[in-house]
């Protein structure tokens, strides 16, 4: 098999799942605890979050842990929000749909949102946040790197914005983190959601941060863990897992990523030989590893079934979110034209694949395109 869909998640790391197991099978008190057998778990739950914290240049007190980021997403937008004040929010219209629907869920409780439009490429402007900014403003959420097309948004410029009128920036990095360099003050983000399963950790934990003396209010009402933002048992060999492989991902960063940069060309570039009609979606500066095809009059859907029965996993550009509509929300707002909309598939490449796995995937797609294009299915 081919793994083609690391935006979707990626394996676990084996030095990961070494750091956890100890925690599972005889480490396994509950970190709060007052006897001396939660003293090693509370001190390997204190090490992972200044080890995080490390990662993406925050303190250790910013890092709440969450069950990844969906509920990282969840906390940001619906916590950010007090009771009276400012309560407008903003956002783009190619976010993950933990965000697009966290920020509907405040809609509904009276919260006006503003969607704001991305160009050809997927690319939010600041000047287009100016436009909608006002002093009503309270929360506005953009992501670092779209899951879909791999663009890296201006999130530098647009978290200046955001505070020029007094709002606070959330921005969610799930497919960021572990993957390019990310670092907290340099962006100037107030808060920022990360999924472990995204950068070789496991499933089910992700942290939340949020800079000191940010007004946000806890998510989690129970016990007094996470400072009594987040309650709940700690899931300490998760967590661990986490940082982990975060810290061995971000190690190897650039050598993986110039090995992914020359997959993508090595993919591209078979297409191109082979005269395919295609629109390659994303910016010029997007996620290693990810490419984005919308081919002409072709199905995605059909194109990964066929690769699928050769053993190759890809995704889709199409949503099974919507009955109207089988194109995903962010193919449309980046304006993909309607006979290579359908066709779209997401090929992202992880550390675990290599160049002779790209030849697979252009071999493979070619074998199924070529006879297509010659009038005939293969
Ligand atoms: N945000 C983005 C950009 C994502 O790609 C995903 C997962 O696909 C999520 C949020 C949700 O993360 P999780 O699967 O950890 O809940």
């Amino acid at each position: 098999m081919i793994y083609a869909d690391n935006a979707a998640t990626t394996r676990l790391d084996k030095a990961a799942l070494e750091a956890m197991m100890p925690w599972l099978l005889e480490e396994y008190g509950n970190a709060s605890q007052p006897y001396s057998f939660a003293r090693k778990p509370r001190k390997a739950l204190a090490e992972a979050r200044a080890e995080i914290a490390e990662c993406i240049g925050a303190c250790p007190e910013e890092i709440f842990f969450t069950s990844g980021g969906t509920e990282s997403d969840n906390w940001a937008i619906k916590r950010a929000l007090g009771n009276g004040g400012r309560r407008f929010v903003i956002t783009s219209q190619i976010e993950h749909h933990a965000v697009l629907n966290a920020c509907a869920a405040v809609q509904r409780l009276g919260c006006p949102v503003s969607y704001l439009p991305v160009d050809g490429k997927g690319t939010v402007a600041p000047a287009d946040l100016e436009k909608v900014l006002s002093d009503g403003c309270k929360l506005v959420s953009v992501m670092l790197a779209n899951n879909e097309i791999g663009t890296i948004e201006p999130v530098k410029e647009l978290a200046r914005t955001a505070h020029e009128h007094g709002a606070m920036f959330h921005t969610d990095a799930v497919q960021a983190v572990g993957h390019i360099p990310v670092d907290v003050d340099d962006l100037g983000v107030d808060m920022l959601s990360a999924s472990a399963h995204k950068f070789n950790g496991p499933k089910g934990v992700g942290f939340l941060y949020i800079r000191k003396g940010s007004p946000v209010g806890s998510f989690m009402d129970g016990g007094a863990q996470e400072r009594r933002m987040r309650a709940g048992t700690e899931n300490i060999a998760s967590i661990v897992g986490m940082a982990r492989a975060l810290s061995q991902n971000i190690a190897s960063m650039s050598r993986t990523e110039s090995r992914l940069r020359a997959m993508e060309e090595r993919l591209v570039l078979a297409l191109d030989k082979a005269g395919i009609d295609y629109i390659r979606n994303g910016a010029e500066d997007h996620l290693p590893g990810n490419v984005s095809l919308s081919i002409k009059h072709v199905s995605g859907e059909m194109l990964l079934h066929r690769l699928d029965l050769k053993g190759i996993c890809v995704s889709t550009g199409s949503a099974c979110d919507s009955v109207e509509t089988r194109v995903s929300h962010v193919i449309r707002a980046i304006g993909v034209p309607e006979d290579y909309a359908e066709g779209t598939i997401r090929i992202t490449f992880g550390r675990d694949n290599d160049e002779e796995d790209a030849q697979t995937v252009a071999d493979a797609l070619l074998g199924i395109l070529r006879p297509r294009t010659m009038g005939s299915l293969s």
